[in-house]
């Protein structure tokens, strides 16, 4: 018999458990088979595995109401875990909405770390913690971590504390402790990397204190030590459910085949496509074995995408099919056809920004043959955060609303404050609040009392926090090496004040001189964490947005200006966010821009992890293609400016591997001399970049790819333009205009032509290539 079968599950239950499971469950009327199975098959293992947008979430979400809706579970039976706290929020909206009330009291939906901060408090003891403990931020954890290295006489510049950070962080993500740590981890951190470890673990423990890997670590040991609690944890959470599995890392998943460990009601959904935090050491290989921890498991698979154009699941299809790593699954939609995957090179990355800007405000119009659309249903999903500072400052200067989703915005990043803070205080010296930041970052020796008595200096004689130091040196009121790095530190800022107004330098440069010669660049240098890179590379974009103004100050000016312009301003607003942070979402238009080799794929994550970074990369394209229901626009820079240098960048790879046929290759009109090109005055620096750009080994792959050399004339090219995106999917009864017989309405679709009614030349059948949507049409 079918162990899964209801009626065998429930056989001896009461008639009232018995008549409550018979209850009418409308909510799975809008499940298809499959779903429908994952969403019924309540008892045993249950993995779905299915790619994008197939409605895992969604089948996910169903089993919950139809646990509770069927008596198996009250709310708070129920174990779901899901990625970030806002697709929790998102889960109980819609178990609310499918219950038809509130789902108020489903304590245990949450992400991994909010539920174990919650198992955790109860049994903190069992781990020599009390209940109050305090969760760390990494500035904490590595200042305790900097005091053990000192103590441990290890020189911090050859071996700084962010590196054992992020050692003993990936320990804990392999479930790791002091006491089980493997042999073959001996030689980290110079051999002292096991024996730190076991230090900073106590010191935690004294302190009453966890760091974030700590919360899940803790939580398995208790359940692997006292079998007592984690009996009654099985017993409790009676039904389990992950969203996302395929991200789950070490730790995360022994948690979990502990706690299913009894009863092994665990349901498990995700996309080994979607995998992309092995950088945070997620692992893959953790559903891919699913069956094999769970013999006995309904697998599960979706094919139907309910969420993207038949183009769009071509063209991420096609890109995803280049990684041998996977399972390889068909993926089909009953959804029109509609727009191509949108192509796009751009001359650079300012003029990318520039082009997304206006597009959108058509696409909010609704020209371009498509239905008009809200800011909130577009989304530009970029490869690394550094990439938001263009759209941030073309948005700002268009008063166009945006949004950053899992980060803050670019000017609001700690190292942009901080490096913003040098500049603030070159540029006018009495700014206290920017000396306050900097004056210790990086570590100048100069601790909380050393601060105070510039304070103090600084208030007694009415000057500035700068003055106040540099009286306090003079009256030898600080000493030691905190005196001598402060001296250094003052002269620089009278040094870089000089040559504000020096026009042998320009203000990048110095810009790069205050940055580097304070040793802020070289600090994240040294750093070894994960985001270290990633803070390097926005510090470079930072310079470059600095050459769109004349000098520091009028930088400063700017930022300051468009910081006030955002606050609290409520309304539409698209979308900036990177591609990791877009798992699990979905919007109607998607804007994917920067696709370069180097930019993405990561250069950083090929030469770090060969081709398991390049495979995990593509991963994360086919996520970004994913995302889109209606409209995806992929798009380049031929050149792209570091540190005023032009230099010039391949189209990403991953373009190549988007299938033909599903993708339009879209001319921008900047590149002939029109649009803003003639309006700058510019023609001859457009007339560079053309030349620039067809020279570039990129361009020449895009045009093998059927990518048009755009034409000489500005108006025969704009109506190339507008007929490359006409092309799109019509609808019987809209109403389109012919170039030669005016407006009209279709009245019959047959491939690429239309039958259309017009209203002047009578009916006629054209091709689909010459029409254009009437509401394009500026008459
Ligand atoms: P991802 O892999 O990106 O997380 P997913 O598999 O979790 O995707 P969902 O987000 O659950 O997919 O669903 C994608 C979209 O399809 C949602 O808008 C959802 O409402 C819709 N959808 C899912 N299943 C169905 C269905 N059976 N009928 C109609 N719409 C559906
Ligand atoms: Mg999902």
């Amino acid at each position: 018999m079918n162990r899964f079968d209801e009626s065998d599950a429930f056989e001896g239950a009461s008639l009232s458990a018995r008549a409550m499971a018979a209850r009418p469950a409308p909510y799975l009327d809008d499940l298809n088979p499959e779903q429908r199975r994952a969403a019924e098959t309540l008892d045993g293992p249950v993995l779905m595995l299915a790619g994008a947008g197939t409605g895992k979430t969604k089948a996910l979400t169903t089993r919950i109401v139809h646990l509770m809706n069927t008596g198996r579970a009250g709310p708070g039976d129920i174990l779901a875990v899901t990625f970030t706290n806002k697709a929790a929020r998102e889960m109980k909206e819609r178990v609310g909405r499918l219950l038809g009330q509130p789902a108020e009291g489903m304590p245990w939906l949450g992400t991994f770390h909010s539920i174990c901060v919650k198992l955790l408090r109860r049994h903190a003891e069992l781990v020599d913690l009390k209940s109050n403990f305090t969760i760390l931020d990494t500035d904490d954890q590595l200042r305790l971590l900097k005091q053990l290295v000192q103590a441990s006489g290890i020189d911090d510049k050859r071996w700084p504390a962010r590196m054992l950070a992020g050692i003993i962080d990936q320990w804990k993500n392999r479930a790791w402790t002091p006491d089980n740590l493997p042999a073959s981890e001996g030689s980290a951190y110079d051999g002292k990397g096991p024996a730190l470890y076991r230090q900073y673990q106590t010191r935690l423990r004294e302190l009453n204190a966890v760091d974030f890997g700590d919360l899940l670590l803790h939580v398995v040991t208790i359940f692997q030590k006292h079998d007592d609690v984690l009996r009654q944890y099985q017993r409790w959470f009676r039904y389990i459910l992950v969203d996302e599995y395929q991200d789950t890392n070490v730790a995360q998943y022994l948690w979990l085949r502990l706690l299913a460990g009894g009863h092994k009601n665990i349901c498990c959904v995700g996309d080994d496509d979607q995998s992309i935090y092995g950088w945070r050491g997620a692992e893959v290989g953790n559903i891919l074995r699913f069956e094999k921890d769970f013999p006995g498991a309904a697998v599960i698979r979706l094919e139907q995408n309910y969420r993207s154009t038949p183009h769009i699941l071509a063209a991420a299809s096609g890109v995803i099919a280049g990684n041998r790593d996977r399972l390889g699954k068909e993926l089909w939609t009953e959804a029109k056809e509609g727009e191509k995957v949108r192509l796009i090179g751009h001359w650079d990355g300012e003029e990318e920004a520039r082009w997304i800007g206006e597009e959108v405000e058509s696409m909010r119009r609704g020209t371009r043959g498509m239905r008009p659309y809200s800011l909130d249903e577009m989304a530009i999903l970029v490869r690394a955060s550094h990439q938001m500072r263009a759209f941030e400052d073309r948005f700002l200067t268009i008063g166009l609303a945006y949004r950053v989703i899992g980060g803050p915005r670019f000017y609001e990043r700690l190292e942009i404050r901080d490096a913003m803070a040098y500049f603030r205080l070159v540029v006018s010296p009495a700014d206290d609040l920017a000396f306050e930041r900097i004056v210790n970052t990086p570590k100048r020796g100069l601790g909380d009392k050393a601060q105070q008595k510039i304070q103090v200096t600084a208030r007694q004689n009415g000057v500035p926090l700068v003055e106040g130091a540099r009286i306090l040196l003079e009256d030898k009121g600080i000493t030691g090496k905190g005196a001598a790095e402060l001296r250094r530190f003052i002269d620089g800022l009278a040094r870089w004040g000089r040559m504000v107004g020096d026009a042998e330098f320009s203000h990048i440069e110095l810009a790069e001189m205050i940055l580097d010669e304070s040793g802020y660049t070289e600090m994240w240098q040294l750093d070894k964490t994960p985001e270290a890179p990633g803070r390097l590379e926005n510090l470079k974009e930072l310079v470059k947005a600095l050459e769109g103004f004349e000098n520091l100050q009028g930088f400063l000016e700017h930022v300051s200006l468009i910081m006030d312009n955002e606050a609290g301003e409520d309304g539409e607003k698209i979308t900036l966010m990177t591609l990791h942070a877009a798992k699990g979402l979905e919007f109607p238009a998607v804007f994917l821009p920067g696709w370069e080799d180097g930019l993405f794929p990561s250069q950083r994550s090929m030469d770090e992890s060969g081709v398991r970074g390049l495979e995990e990369e593509r991963r994360l394209a086919y996520v970004g293609i994913t995302r889109a229901e209606e409209v995806c626009t992929i798009s380049f820079a031929g050149n792209r400016r570091v540190y005023g240098q032009w230099q010039s960048q391949m189209p990403s790879r991953f373009i190549d591997e988007l299938p033909e046929a599903h993708v339009e290759v879209l001319t921008p009109p900047g590149l002939y001399g029109g649009a803003y090109g003639a309006a700058a005055g510019s023609g001859i620096e457009s007339r560079a970049a053309e030349a620039n750009v067809y020279n570039s080994p990129g361009w020449r792959r895009l045009q093998a790819r059927g990518g048009e050399r755009p034409m000489s004339q500005p108006s025969e090219a704009r109506h190339r333009v507008i007929e490359a995106e006409a092309i799109s999917a019509h609808t019987v009864g809209e109403r389109v205009f012919h170039q030669k017989f005016g407006y009209g309405a279709i009245i019959g679709i047959e491939g690429d032509k239309l039958e259309i009614a017009f209203d002047k030349a009578g009916t006629k059948k054209v091709v689909a290539r010459f029409i254009t949507g009437a509401d394009d049409m500026p008459f």
